[in-house]
């Protein structure tokens, strides 16, 4: 069945350009479309919420990675959750709020296979892009399956403000690790520290590689690596026999735009690999979400709604605000997960 009248038109932020180093604003554009009628099994969404992540930097480019790249274009993709305006299909009617993958949009046309209706009874709807959606579950299988802390266990992480960060030292502490949460600036660290994490360092500070020595008197024995660069060369070192290192991101690298002007450092990093004991291993959220995502629903949900979990959202005001808001993601601007506040909960 399809429907006699076209849908709405719907403005997109499309890449304009492939981002050499940090994203810039002339790297994108907006345009507004006319959208079809709908086909068979379709829903027509009014976009409320687009979750901003860091792998989206990843998609700008054309290098190879784990995701495919987006082509100069497109409409930029993301995690959403919308309102179903219009439905040929028997399981969303008008007014369902749903969680989906569309595009940086106020409006999408999408296959309702691929959607899950939300209840905003149960959590406030953006909890779905954040501590209860994808990055929650990646901070709990990242840590869970690889990380493995046992009590009395020093479990490390950096980005602790952030979506994954701030779980990933919360589960540590649930399950009787001591937590250590990296963070820029003080206030981030505060928040972490009121979160219940044991320390909280500042990678800012000059004395960030004291002050991470400090915080870490008996080493390290679960390193959540979120972000590469100048954290990981402090943690090296620190790492004790046995330790897990679950890769989950690299955000300090994803506007490189080369291999570094340095010296080789490999042989130095597989000499602490072995004389450590060391397990390195990355992993994408998608490998474990057949075995784990449920449990991980059972078991974190009640534990955010009953507060033991806490989470911050940055919310950024409008699509028009959403490159500014994403480039601002990847310097550590923002405060929690990003959502972009795309139109209204009714
Ligand atoms: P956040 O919302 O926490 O945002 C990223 C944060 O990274 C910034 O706020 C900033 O926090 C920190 N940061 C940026 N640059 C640096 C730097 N040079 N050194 C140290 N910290 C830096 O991100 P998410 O929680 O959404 O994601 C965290 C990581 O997990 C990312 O690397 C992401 O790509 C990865 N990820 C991987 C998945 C997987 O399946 N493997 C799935 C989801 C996310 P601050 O101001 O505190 O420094």
């Amino acid at each position: 069945m399809t429907t006699d009248n076209a849908g709405p038109s719907s403005t997109s932020i499309i890449l304009a350009a492939r981002p050499h180093g940090e994203p810039t604003p002339d790297d994108f554009r907006t345009e507004t479309h006319d959208l079809p009628s709908l086909g068979d099994d379709q829903v027509l969404l009014r976009t409320i919420y687009l979750s901003l992540d860091p792998y989206m930097r990843g998609r700008m480019s054309a290098a190879e990675s784990y995701a495919d790249s987006w082509q100069v274009g497109d409409a930029l993709q993301g995690g959403t959750v919308s309102e179903v305006v219009e439905s040929t299909s028997d399981r969303f009617a008008p007014g369902d709020v749903v969680l989906g993958f569309t595009t940086w949009s106020t409006h999408a046309i999408a296959p309702a296979r691929g959607l899950r209706k939300l209840d905003p009874t149960a959590a406030p709807p953006s909890t779905a892009l954040g501590v209860l959606g994808m990055p929650g579950f990646t901070a709990y299988a990242g840590l869970t399956v690889i990380g493995q802390p046992k009590p009395g266990e020093t479990v490390v992480v950096a980005a602790a403000s952030g979506p994954v960060g701030s779980m990933v030292g919360q589960l540590a502490r649930q399950a009787g690790a001591r937590a250590v949460g990296i963070a820029g600036g003080s206030d981030k660290c505060d928040w972490v520290r009121d979160a219940g994490f044991d320390a909280a360092v500042d990678h800012r500070s000059p004395t960030f590689v004291d002050d991470l020595a400090a915080a870490t008197p008996d080493g390290i024995d679960v390193y959540f690596e979120n972000v590469g660069g100048a954290v990981w060369d402090a943690v090296l070192p620190r790492l004790n026999l046995y330790a897990r290192v679950p890769v989950c991101g690299l955000i300090a690298h994803y506007n490189d735009t080369g291999a570094p002007d340095e010296p080789d450092r490999a042989p130095a990093l597989m000499r602490h690999v072995l004389n450590k004991s060391l397990t390195i291993r990355g992993f994408i959220q998608n490998e474990f979400v057949a075995d784990h995502y449920k449990t991980f629903q059972q078991t974190v949900a009640p534990l955010v709604t009953d507060g033991t979990i806490s989470y911050l959202e940055h919310v950024v005001d409008g699509l028009d605000h959403a490159v500014e808001g994403f480039i601002g993601m990847l310097r550590g601007d923002s405060f929690g997960k990003t959502v972009v506040q795309v139109g209204e909960l009714r």
